[in-house]
């Protein structure tokens, strides 16, 4: 049988490294929002592996919703943010936590917090896998970082360049 294709760019963090860095947010996050009811919004598809990784080490009571929204196309941001008039969800009286792959303009997450805030949430936080330190287009902090990056283009662990290598176990920087 022939070799797979190599994957491309550089190993920037091995599968490992995020196992355990999950572990301590999750201990965390438990601890941040005991007694509180939790509701987590995944965003899609891209926090797809973190969410679920994450979710393993969360409280049972947690509740689990997935949001599809988009704004990038190949490597660059459109400025954007398509699908959020698909999700609605009442979240009056509930403690939400949005979950997602990384965090670069802030334009996604600034937008699908105003929506959650519109729809009832006590509080709104954020738990993002990688930080990037860049200029943000919209305001939007992450309480939760897995790790903060450079500004790269990174593949892999649910992050994909044209919707391949969502699949790879490390997270890789392109060049
Ligand atoms: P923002 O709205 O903060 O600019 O972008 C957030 C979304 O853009 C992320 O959820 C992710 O889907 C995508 N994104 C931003 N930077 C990268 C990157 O380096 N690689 C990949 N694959 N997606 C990215
Ligand atoms: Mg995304």
């Amino acid at each position: 049988m022939p070799a797979p294709p190599k994957p491309p760019g550089t190993v920037l963090i091995p599968a490992a490294r995020i196992r355990r860095r999950i572990r301590e947010l999750a201990r965390d996050i438990t601890k941040h929002y005991q007694g509180r009811p939790l509701t987590v919004v995944g965003l899609m598809n891209g926090s797809l592996f973190f969410l679920v990784d994450l979710l393993r080490h969360l409280p049972p009571d947690t509740q689990i919703e997935c949001w599809r929204v988009y704004s990038y196309k190949g490597r660059r941001s459109t400025g954007s943010i398509r699908g959020l008039d698909h999700h609605a969800g009442d979240y009056r009286g509930r403690h939400v936590l949005i979950i997602d792959d990384i965090l670069d303009t802030g334009l996604t997450v600034y937008h699908v917090s105003r929506k959650i805030r519109q729809n009832g949430a006590r509080s709104v936080k954020l738990c993002v896998l990688l930080d990037k330190k860049r200029k943000r287009r919209a305001p939007a902090k992450a309480h939760w970082v897995g790790f903060p990056i450079a500004d790269r283009f990174v593949i892999g662990y649910g992050l994909d360049l044209d919707h391949a290598y969502r699949t790879l176990p490390d997270v890789r920087a392109l060049d």
